[in-house]
């Protein structure tokens, strides 16, 4: 388990000005639990697993001989973003390559943010994971010679990414994955069950805190439907991403921060969340376009794509040494400058170079979406701009997935373990999915006590009532989204506030989804308030630049007396 802020040798003074100076910064006050009806059924299993993603079922499947594991998902299994996945997963394959060239690639894309040893565990674990995968069933693309093709992308000085089927890596991995937990008898999946809430062990005084399983919904008829609860040995919570706090996102609807919500509320640390990687070129389908919408790979500009702006100049040469290759942060970056000095709202891939045979091999999906939209990308320019695709912090864990509350794990996007930094190296998040799942199941081969429920109240009032949403997500969009000031995000800590205003008292999917979107967006303007300096993913129009006092973690924390609390955590040195 994590040493706790209030006593472990990192809690540091804060450097940084106070939350909640009248008038300027107001926030939302934030619930507890999910208001729900008591549960009205129990099962007892060894390990619970939140989420059927690369990570939930990886984990699941690693601990499949500790007992009764059970994978709860709130959609049907393949929801997540895993099965959306392009690229592909990087990993050291090619002769030339180094772990140590690795190493450097993502030390530099995460601008001083990553640490060192969670960085040096990824990549040094990641070949094994990825045979683990292959053999697990997952069929990458080969060459005729049967070695994995491996392509480049963004901030990689090598070529190092395994896909399949072309750009349906994620599909193809999530297919396997499923597959084979499907044949396990000791994994058992749920589908269409939401998890609410973690439920509280019981700790000594003075202890820690420590969790004893779930609440949840599911959808379903009979002795398993309604809410109800599963009490396990571990709970593992692997929900994925918090792309739908913005208006546009690669993210499918599923990913709603729950899992990062529900952490929070039972007082886990999270760790530099306002680091959102805004995916540098996502198909744009007109202005008034919302919610998830399809990405143009990065492999594209690794296979020779081009940016380009209307008069066809590629404007990313001169702007970094890797110009359409550099890292996602410095490409988003380019791309807004530019489309903020021409006044438009996008830019152009012009990938017409390529021919239509290697659009139609090596990148059906994308080649499928463009054609839906009316565009043919062996003679068209592509329409893009920036939208959010991946949140590089999340619910803080050490090398083995253990949060700072007893029994709680976390792994994949949801978690920060630390090797993302301030900016996510492009396919290192599949493999970050397996690497840490696959040491959550190992911890828990040598530890896996039991715990004590707690008694809780499933009353707390003030669920968000969804009407809200869509306002929550364009106030997000425009002040907290690629480009910020600490003007537009106290307006838009105003303007969540104001919204939060409006509350239901019906439980339900959306009620609830809304608290835990609120509750995420909340919790990630504050830090983005407190951060004064530009780094990674984070752009402070206000502060320009890195700067050496902000070198470190913030950690945002949910105490139950205080209401939101921040500690600043220096950097080691790397
Ligand atoms: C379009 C797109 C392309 C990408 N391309 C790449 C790439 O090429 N390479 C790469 O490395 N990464 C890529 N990524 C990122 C990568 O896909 C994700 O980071 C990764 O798949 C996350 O896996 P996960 O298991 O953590 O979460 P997910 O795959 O998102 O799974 C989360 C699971 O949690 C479930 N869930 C959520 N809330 C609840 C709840 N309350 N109760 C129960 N279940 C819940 C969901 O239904 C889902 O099953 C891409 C992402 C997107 C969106």
């Amino acid at each position: 388990m994590l040493p706790d802020p209030a006593t472990g040798p990192e809690a540091s003074p804060p450097t940084f000005p106070a939350l909640g100076t009248p008038g300027q910064f107001e926030l939302p006050s934030l619930p507890q639990r999910l208001a729900a009806e008591s549960p009205g059924w129990v099962q007892e299993v060894d390990v619970v697993v939140i989420g059927s993603g690369i990570a939930g079922l990886t984990a699941a499947l690693e601990c499949s001989n500790l007992g009764k594991v059970m994978v709860v998902t709130k959609d049907v299994v393949a929801a997540g973003s895993t099965r959306w996945a392009q690229g592909g997963i990087a990993s050291v394959q090619a002769e030339g390559d180094t772990i140590e060239q690795h190493v450097q690639d993502t030390l530099i894309a995460g601008a001083g943010l990553c640490i060192e040893e969670s960085v040096r565990v990824l990549i040094s674990e990641g070949p094994a994971e990825v045979a683990k995968l292959i053999a697990r069933g997952a069929e990458f693309d080969r060459d005729a010679l049967g070695e994995l093709q491996l392509t480049r992308e963004g901030g990689h000085l090598r070529n190092r990414i395994a896909h399949a089927g072309g750009d349906a890596t994620g599909a193809e991995i999530e297919r396997a994955l499923v597959a084979t937990v499907l044949a396990d008898p000791a994994i058992e999946i749920v589908e269409h069950a939401l998890v609410l809430d973690l439920i509280p062990a019981v700790v000594a005084p003075g202890e820690a805190g420590a969790v004893a399983g779930v609440t949840l919904h599911v959808l379903g008829e009979g002795t398993r439907g309604g809410v109800g609860a599963v009490h396990a040995r571990a709970v593992i919570l692997a929900t994925g991403g918090i792309g739908q706090i913005y208006a546009v996102t690669t993210n499918p609807p599923v990913s709603t921060g729950d899992g990062v919500a529900a952490a929070f509320r039972a007082g886990a640390r999270l760790r530099d969340i306002e680091f959102i990687q805004f995916h540098p070129t996502v198909l744009f389908l007109g202005a008034g376009a919302r919610g998830q919408l399809p990405l143009v790979s990065e492999a594209v500009r690794g296979e020779g794509g081009l940016l380009v702006n209307a008069r066809g100049e590629r404007f990313m040469v001169g702007q970094h040494e890797l110009a359409e290759l550099a890292p996602r942060d410095v490409v988003a970056k380019g791309i807004m400058t530019e489309m903020a000095r021409e006044g438009v709202d996008h830019v152009y891939v012009d990938g017409r170079a390529m021919g239509e045979e290697v659009w139609r091999v090596r990148f059906p999906t994308i080649w499928h979406s463009c054609r839906q939209a009316g565009i043919d990308p062996a003679h068209d320019l592509i329409p893009v701009a920036p939208a959010s695709h991946y949140f590089c912090g999340g619910v803080e864990t050490d090398l083995d997935g253990a949060t700072n509350l007893g029994g709680l794990f976390a792994c994949g996007e949801l978690a920060s373990s630390g090797v993302h930094g301030a900016n996510r190296l492009a396919s290192n998040s599949l493999l970050e999915g397996l690497v840490f799942a696959s040491r959550i199941a190992n911890r828990l081969h040598v530890d896996l006590p039991p715990h004590r429920v707690a008694d809780v109240d499933h009353r707390e009032p003030g669920l968000i009532d969804r009407a809200v949403v869509p306002a929550m997500q364009r106030a997000m969009s425009r002040y907290a989204g690629g480009l910020r000031s600490g003007d537009g995000l106290d307006q838009c800590a105003a303007e969540l506030s104001q919204l939060a205003g409006k509350t239901s008292s019906e439980g339900g999917l959306d009620t609830w989804e809304a608290t835990n979107l609120m509750t995420v967006a909340t919790a990630l303007v504050a830090s983005a308030r407190l951060r004064e300096e530009s780094r990674g993913a984070h752009w402070r129009d206000d502060f320009e630049g890195r700067r050496d006092e902000w070198r470190g973690h913030l950690i945002a924390r949910l105490d139950h007396q205080h209401g939101l609390e921040h500690t600043f955590v220096p950097a080691e040195d790397s």
